[in-house]
Formats: structure tokens, C-alpha cells, sequence
């Protein structure tokens, strides 16, 4: 009888780089995508409103506003998205498990054949299945792995994912805002724009490395996305000021 707890983690220590680089990853470029959206939509945001020039407590409160309700809403977003999934996984996994229970033969079979297209000679999968079906917690993690190509040990965290998002997009928010509590007007305006566009070559440098793709053309993607938002918005808004709408 192997117990929970002693029962060796053969399945994820299997390949331990690919699992440890795919988790990372993956919670990295959340936040990565976090920060960037946090930036961009703050950026426009205190733009568009330092655009028609009122009191920079107008557009601190503006900024302040954008961030919490953006931060709020991303993290709801990832939050239900992940629940959602999670559940989803969770299903899935129900119908495994009582099909392991009410038809271990088939469900042997079935792993021996998975084994079997691998190129595993038929006497060797049908050891290979008969191996993983003794322990049912084993059994189930590997139909899960084969079948739904999930380890069910990391549904991963709706929480832990909306909370990372909310941190995230409140940081990357943050950028655009700072200048507004020490200084005002153009001053401000450019303050804003300088660190935005520091932050957005930060962003592309992290993207790139995250997705393993060239730094460059990621830089100069990720500082248009935060500078031609905010030139629109900051035109309307100086419109709109002229205007005195
Ligand atoms: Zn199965």
C-alpha cells in the first residue's frame, strides 16, 4: 500500500525541465501581460485626460480611478476564466477516474494502445499499462496525462491567478501615474511618457524572453502599444478641452 504522501512523484519527475520551464512560464507571462496591460490602459487613461490640461489632482484621481477599477477587473477576468477551467479539468477528471473504477480492463487496454502507438512493443506497453494501473491515484494521474494531457496535481489557483493579475495590471497602472503626485502639466505629460516608454522596453524584453522570441522587435511593438494609444486619447483630449465640452 503506497500512501499519498510516500508515494513517489515518478510521473512529474519524469521530465522535471519541462514541467518546472512549462509552470514558470506560464505564471511569468501572466504577470508579464499584466504589467503591460496595466501601462497601456492607464497611460491612455491619464492621457487622455492630462490632454484637456485640468488640475493634476483631476488626473491623479483620474489615474487612481483607471487603475483600481482595471486591477479589479482583470483580476475578476482571470479569476472566473481559471474557475472555469479548473472545473472544467475537474469533470473531466470525474468521468476518468469512474471509468478506471467500473472498467479497469478497457481502461487498461486503452493505456497499453496509447503505449503501443508510442512505438513500445505490444508485450512491453501491456507491462508498461499494467505498472501504472496497480495504484489508482497512478493510474488516474497517468489517463489524465495521456488522455487530457493535464497533471492533475496542477489545475492551477483561480485565486492565486486573479490575485497575480490584480498586482500585476495595478504595477504596470502605477508607471504613468507616479509623475502626477510630484509635478504637473507638461512636465508630468513627458514624465509619463519617459517612464511609460522605459517600462514598455522593459515589458518587451521580458515578452520576448518569455515566449523565447527576438528582443527588438518586441521593444519596439510593446512601446507603440503604450505610446499610440495614449497620442489618440491625448489629442482627443486636448479636443475636448479646447472644446470646453
Ligand atoms: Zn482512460
Amino acid at each position: 500500500m503506497v500512501t499519498r504522501s510516500d508515494r513517489p512523484r515518478r510521473l512529474r519527475t519524469a521530465h522535471p525541465d519541462y514541467e518546472h520551464r512549462d509552470v514558470q512560464g506560464g505564471a511569468a507571462r501572466a504577470a508579464v501581460f499584466g504589467v503591460s496591460d496595466g501601462l497601456v490602459s492607464n497611460m491612455g487613461l491619464i492621457l487622455g485626460v492630462a490632454g484637456a490640461d485640468p488640475a493634476p489632482a483631476v488626473v491623479r484621481l483620474a489615474g487612481l480611478a483607471g487603475l483600481v477599477s482595471g486591477a479589479i477587473s482583470m483580476a475578476a477576468g482571470e479569476y472566473n476564466s481559471m474557475r472555469v477551467q479548473s472545473e472544467l479539468l475537474r469533470y473531466e477528471l470525474a468521468v476518468e477516474a469512474r471509468s478506471l473504477e467500473r472498467r479497469p480492463e478497457a481502461e487498461r487496454d486503452e493505456l497499453a494502445h496509447i503505449y503501443e502507438m508510442r512505438g513500445l512493443r505490444p508485450q512491453i506497453a501491456r507491462k508498461v499499462a499494467d505498472a501504472l494501473m496497480r495504484d489508482p491515484e497512478t493510474a488516474l494521474e497517468t489517463h489524465a496525462r495521456e488522455e487530457l494531457g493535464i497533471d492533475p496535481q496542477q489545475l492551477g489557483s483561480p485565486l492565486a491567478a486573479g490575485t497575480s493579475s490584480f498586482f500585476a495590471f495595478s504595477l504596470g497602472g502605477l508607471v504613468p501615474l507616479v509623475p502626477w503626485f510630484v509635478t504637473r502639466g507638461m512636465a508630468a505629460v513627458v514624465a509619463s511618457v519617459v517612464l511609460g516608454i522605459a517600462a514598455a522596453c522593459t515589458v518587451g524584453v521580458l515578452v520576448a524572453r518569455a515566449t523565447g522570441g527576438g528582443w527588438l522587435r518586441a521593444v519596439v511593438r510593446q512601446v507603440l502599444f503604450t505610446l499610440v494609444p495614449a497620442a489618440v486619447t491625448y489629442a482627443v483630449g486636448n479636443l475636448v478641452g479646447i472644446a470646453g465640452v
